[in-house]
């Protein structure tokens, strides 16, 4: 018997994209087969991100493009967090196709399937070779203001440690690198018994030759748990490496937008993390052009980035999202001021991290080479997690030496690859 075939697609962050992995999974343990590309497929799959303005006007034209090109009979099925949160601008393309949201089960009813819901240990189609995402949470228990995410997942739900272990192990024997994440890692288990040092302290337990990355952490939860947190970073398998959104350097801004810490409480996180880990990789994620944002905030945003030098700083222009209170809320500030003070804190960012990075030109690491980077090259992440650009070794753990410094990346050579 001919099987059906199916394909499926996902955008936006690594919870998102551990579920894409999984909706495949899923299907294939329904009797599906993969096809190459969705004008082959029976049914097609777009699993959605709605983070943004932009990704949303994204989102719409590929779901037109994949509806207006698929094998005519195929059916379309709209999934994730811009069906979840925003259904009417994509049932406006057409009424033919099936708009669902982030739960499993509805994709399950709609293609009268008994329902399954999404869970760590299921089955994965990994779209990265050397990487396995265990999803350990949906939701969160922020209420940021500017948050369209909340929208579409609602409420902190905590998978189990156990059911998160068998992932784990399976994760060890089929990959060497191990993405932990969820929309606030911090928070982990406050709706169960556990916690993330918790959690941690389990799977690390198991042997294997792998890395672990930590996915985001809101500064407030770091605070809580940071104690038995950070002792888990002497294991040699914990990238050192750590992802505090920060969002503003204004404590006034930082409460429009509904955070739950102050500037100085994310200082205070660098100090901690820094104290016990002095080489760690800080991340951070800023959005410029909150309303009500005036030049002085501006500035304060500034002088904290001067302050916390973190490695690596994602930033947001601030866009309004339907539904979230940040979009109804006054001073809105042009798309020109925004852009004026996006450029000026990625043209900060830049020179701050050159001078940093310029510094381990020279040095060696430990390494996993577990990307492939196009044009020859692979991405190899040192014990840090810094990307360092090499030539060899994939899939393999190396000894690194850094050629050459950029912002946001490096050039190496292979000093020792792992037989
Ligand atoms: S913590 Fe805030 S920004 Fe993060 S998903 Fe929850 S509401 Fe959104």
């Amino acid at each position: 018997m001919k099987l059906k075939k199916y394909y499926v697609e996902g955008y936006g962050c690594a919870l998102n994209i551990s579920e894409t992995e999984k909706i495949s999974g899923f299907l294939e343990s329904q009797k599906f087969e993969q096809a190459d590309d969705f004008k082959e497929a029976d049914i097609v799959v777009i699993n959605t991100c709605a983070v943004k303005a932009v990704t949303e006007q994204r989102m719409l034209s590929r779901i037109s493009f994949l509806f207006e090109n698929k094998r005519s009979g195929a059916k379309l099925f709209v999934f994730g967090c811009l069906s979840a949160a925003r259904s009417a601008p994509i049932k406006k393309i057409s009424e033919k196709m099936t708009v669902l949201d982030t739960n499993l089960e509805s994709l399950c009813r709609a293609l009268k399937i008994r329902p399954k819901k999404f869970s760590p240990e299921m089955k994965s189609v990994k779209t990265r070779e050397m990487i396995s995402i265990i999803p350990i949470a949906t939701g969160c228990v922020g209420g940021c203001s500017y948050c369209i995410t909340k929208i579409a997942r609602g409420e902190l739900h905590s998978y189990s440690e156990k059911e998160i272990e068998v992932a784990f192990k399976k994760a060890t024997a089929e990959s060497k690198e191990i993405w932990i994440t969820s929309q606030d890692l911090g928070c982990y288990g406050v709706d169960s018994s556990s916690s993330l040092p918790k959690l941690l302290k389990r799977l690390l337990k198991n042997e294997g030759d792998y890395f672990v990355r930590l996915g985001m952490m809101n500064p407030n939860h770091f605070k809580k748990i940071h104690k038995q947190l950070m002792p888990l970073f002497e294991n040699r398998r914990l990238y050192k490496f750590l992802h505090l959104p920060v969002q503003s350097g204004s404590d006034q801004i930082l409460k429009a937008m509904g955070r739950k810490y102050s500037g100085k409480d994310f200082l205070d996180c660098l100090k901690i993390a820094r104290a016990s880990q002095p080489n760690i990789t800080i991340s951070t994620d800023v959005i410029v052009g909150f309303p009500g944002e005036a030049k002085a905030d501006f500035e304060k945003t500034l002088a904290l980035l001067g302050k916390a030098k973190p490695d690596v700083v994602n930033i947001s222009r601030f866009g309004k999202r339907p539904g979230t209170k940040a979009a109804i809320m006054k001073n809105q500030l042009s798309e020109s001021e925004k852009k004026e003070r996006s450029r000026k804190i990625s043209s900060f960012c830049k020179n701050l991290f050159l001078e940093k990075n310029k510094k381990l030109v020279g040095k060696k690491f430990d390494a996993l080479v577990s990307e492939k980077a196009g044009n020859g090259f692979f991405t190899a992440r040192t014990d840090c997690y810094r990307p360092v650009l090499v030539k060899s070794c994939f899939g393999k753990f190396a000894r690194v030496r850094i050629t050459k410094a950029y912002p946001n990346f490096f050039e190496g050579e292979i000093v020792s690859c792992q037989k």
